[in-house]
């Protein structure tokens, strides 16, 4: 706290990201990005893009990314917004789209990504959490009301549960008056994207990010898709926070990661594959794990405590997650990684338990 500061910074709770260790040779599966590199024609394209023209501003548009990921989508141009990875998307959706001047609450579920209720401090919106059953699953019954917006992960993070399409049809049905958001970071290993009701359905917006399926997490590129009226607001925001959220090299690269198309779609199943692997594994050790179809596992353990039994994977070289809230204490979030790091993980975790 200090006299220097907007009286509104005392009130906030900012999002505490999953640890960047600064030690080599961990095992790294505590915040879900890829084990894999990035295609090879990314990393090609971001050294054609390193160049003197660095002076330049980016395209403030971004116009070609847009484009690019407009046709690999059969949606136009106009109805895709880029940003600063999909975190910065999100921000600009909650400023732009969930801040309305009623007494309604948006709504989320209890158990899901963090940053919401962050975003709710920041721009001062009202929420209230919807709790997902005792399974873990979202039931979109309990958003059957008065809303001034609705978002939720699809799958769901950090349970990794998935809703199928038709549910999500059925929520847009019942929820017409409000913005419903489907924060789909994790629908390429699986899930079915909400993209094909974008047409049907003006208050549908899909969040999606290149940072988990396309392993370009430090690039920092998210998207939205919606009907052009809900993307002209998030460019209103945008335009009036920061004209170049995508620096040149960003957008190459991430226009690139689109067109390999068959790189994409090999490590997404080599991770599905590898995910049915773990869960195999995970079973004989006698841990319980909840269906996933994106690439983590979040998972629990009769006899061991989560919060122990991160500190002693960390002491074997391998990090995981560890929400320490209400509901989910006793779980852990782990990501999946190659084969190897999972097979390490199994070793590890045998050798916890005897
Ligand atoms: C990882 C994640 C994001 C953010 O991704 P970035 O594009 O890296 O900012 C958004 N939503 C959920 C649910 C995530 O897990």
């Amino acid at each position: 706290m200090s006299k220097f500061w907007s009286p509104f910074v005392n009130e906030l709770t900012p999002y505490i990201p999953g640890e960047q260790p600064k030690k080599d040779n961990l095992i790294k599966l505590n915040t879900n990005e890829n084990p894999f590199a990035p295609s090879p024609k990314v990393i090609e394209a971001i050294h054609a893009a390193t160049n003197e023209s660095l002076r330049l501003y980016s395209d403030p548009e971004g116009q070609s990314l847009k484009q690019t990921i407009a046709n690999y989508y059969k949606l136009k141009a106009n109805q895709v917004f880029l940003g600063n990875g999909s975190d910065e998307v999100l921000a600009h959706v909650f400023h732009a789209l969930f801040k309305h001047d009623n007494e309604l609450p948006i709504l989320f579920p209890d158990i899901s990504y963090s940053f919401y209720p962050v975003y709710c401090g920041l721009y001062s919106i009202h929420y209230e959490s919807i709790e997902v059953d005792n399974k873990f699953q979202i039931n979109v019954a309990g958003y059957f009301r008065a809303n001034s917006g609705i978002i939720f992960p699809n799958p769901n993070a950090p349970t990794g549960i998935v809703l199928p399409l038709a549910t999500i049809r059925q929520l847009l049905e019942q929820n017409r008056q409000s913005v419903v958001v489907v924060d789909e970071a994790y629908i390429d290993f699986g899930g079915e994207s909400a993209i094909s009701l974008i047409d049907k359905y003006p208050n549908l917006l899909v969040v999606q990010t290149f940072s988990k399926s396309r392993s370009l997490a430090g690039l920092r590129v998210g998207f939205a898709l919606g009907q052009a009226d809900l993307i002209e607001a998030l460019e209103r925001v945008k335009n009036s926070f920061n004209s170049y959220p995508l620096d040149r090299l960003a957008l190459a690269g991430a226009e690139a990661a689109i067109k390999d198309d068959v790189y994409f779609n090999n490590i997404c199943q080599q991770i599905i594959e590898n995910r049915d692997i773990l869960i195999n594994a995970l079973e004989s050790l006698h841990f319980k794990v909840l269906p996933s179809m994106a690439n983590f596992l979040f998972v629990t353990h009769k006899q061991l405590d989560a919060s122990q039994l991160a500190t002693n994977l960390r002491d074997k070289g391998i990090i995981v997650r560890h929400f320490n809230k209400p509901r989910i204490n006793q779980f852990l979030r782990i990501s999946i990684g190659t084969k190897q790091e999972n097979q390490s993980l199994i070793a590890a975790l045998a050798d916890i338990i005897k």
